[in-house]
């Protein structure tokens, strides 16, 4: 089983409505059981919604209190944020889960990767909120360009 970013499977939870439908990500469908999940979404933010990103540090910083999550327009995030993280880790947890592919660059969903807070484009070393906390609590992360 892998726990899966909802939107790699063509699930429209992006923040602007649409996905980010991965043919590598949906062809693993056919060995493995895929779980989609969008931390986003489980956390309460609604669907289409302002782009947040985190500012001065990364999901590690978030969970230990030393950094927040803001959207494009100044609004604090953060709590919505490691709220989802907290539901994917239930779901993994639930169903047995040791493995997660999450989507590239995302605040919540990055692995390794993540936008620099500036909603430039422009990137920073780090993972996202959920992934950290599934990595802090033993699951293995990839994102669907690592596969
Ligand atoms: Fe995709 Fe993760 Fe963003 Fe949800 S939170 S839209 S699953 S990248």
């Amino acid at each position: 089983m892998l726990l899966v970013s909802a939107c790699l499977l063509g699930v429209n939870c992006k923040y602007n409505g649409k996905n980010n439908l991965n043919s590598k990500v949906v062809e693993l469908g056919s060995k493995e059981t895929l779980i989609p999940v969008c931390p986003e979404q489980l956390g309460g933010c609604p669907t289409p919604r302002v782009p947040s990103e985190i500012l001065d540090g990364d999901g590690a910083d978030v969970l230990d209190g030393k950094s927040r999550v803001m959207t494009k327009n100044g609004e604090d995030v953060t709590e919505h944020f490691i709220k989802g993280a907290q539901e994917v880790l239930n779901i993994a947890r639930t169903m047995g889960v040791k493995k997660a592919i999450l989507k590239a660059r995302s605040p919540s969903c990055g692995f390794c990767s993540i936008y620099d807070g500036t909603f430039s484009g422009k990137t920073k070393k780090g993972n996202g909120v959920t992934s950290e906390l599934l990595i802090r609590n033993g699951i293995s992360v990839l994102s669907e360009e690592d596969i």
